[in-house]
């Protein structure tokens, strides 16, 4: 089935920059995207604190603001979480779900990503699924086995009409702030195989309209030959989405 996607970069900006330094760079940003023809949508995700003042800076210019992560649960004693309702109330339109980060160093398995995701949802906010192998489980040639159980246990207990707006990414965690970026050829085929997931789980159509970026050294060089393959549907940023000048390269998709 042949349907059009539009293209998605999104920047994850992690735990960097300050308030001051969030709201000047996503400025920078906005002034170097102005008045361009570009190819896709794009979407910042400052660190909790930054998210109201910079989505207020994006206010009118297209750019969409997302969080880094969310709470499990709607309301109540959970100190230091965030919900879905408050991001949306700081002007959240999307919300990275099972970061690798949020994997490896706080510990969140594929349930709680379902629940954020069911949480994400319940507060009308499109999530972004994040998958990915480690390096060794490539080696032991696990990543598709990996990747099945991620996104099957991310997803499960869903229809798809609940699901319309979701965005997966695809990040190797080998290759997250490595600078080792997978070929094409090997993001290709792991793209092709979570959409024919989603189209087991769900049908073609859903599929076929859901967007799969990729993820794990992103920057201008590499992100031409990347959204030449059939089945990327554009990036999730880190490290190169904290320079605006860079950034807008990429968003443009120009070298
Ligand atoms: C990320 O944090 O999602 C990421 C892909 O980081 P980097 O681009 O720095 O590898």
């Amino acid at each position: 089935m042949t349907v059009q996607r539009t293209p998605l970069i999104a920047g994850n900006w992690k735990m960097h920059k300050t308030i001051p330094e969030a709201v000047d760079a996503a400025g920078r940003l906005a002034a170097l995207l102005k008045g361009k023809d570009l190819p896709g949508e794009v979407m910042l995700a400052p660190a909790f604190p930054g998210l109201a003042p910079v989505a207020e800076v994006l206010r009118g210019t297209g750019i969409h603001v997302g969080a880094q992560n969310l709470s499990w649960e709607t309301e109540g004693a959970f100190t230091g979480e965030v919900s879905g309702g408050m991001l949306r109330s700081a002007g959240c339109a999307f919300v990275l779900i099972g970061h690798s980060e949020r994997r490896q160093y706080f510990f969140e398995g594929d349930k709680q990503v379902n629940q954020k995701i069911r949480m994400a949802l319940a507060a009308a906010l499109r999530p972004v699924l994040c998958v990915g192998e480690t390096e060794a489980e490539r080696e032991e040639e696990k990543t598709l086995e990996v990747l099945d159980k991620q996104v099957r246990t991310g997803l499960k207990d869903f229809v798809r009409d609940d699901l319309r707006g979701l965005v997966l990414a695809y990040e190797p965690v080998w290759a997250i702030g490595t600078g080792k970026t997978a070929t094409s050829r090997q993001a290709q085929e792991v793209h092709a195989f979570i959409r024919n997931c989603l189209a087991d789980m769900f049908d073609d159509e859903f599929a076929a309209q859901t967007r799969i970026l990729y993820g794990g050294s992103v920057k201008s060089a590499n992100i031409a030959e990347l959204m030449r393959m059939p089945d990327i549907d554009g990036g999730l940023v880190g490290g190169a989405s904290l320079d605006p000048e860079e950034f807008a390269r990429i968003i443009c998709f120009t070298g």
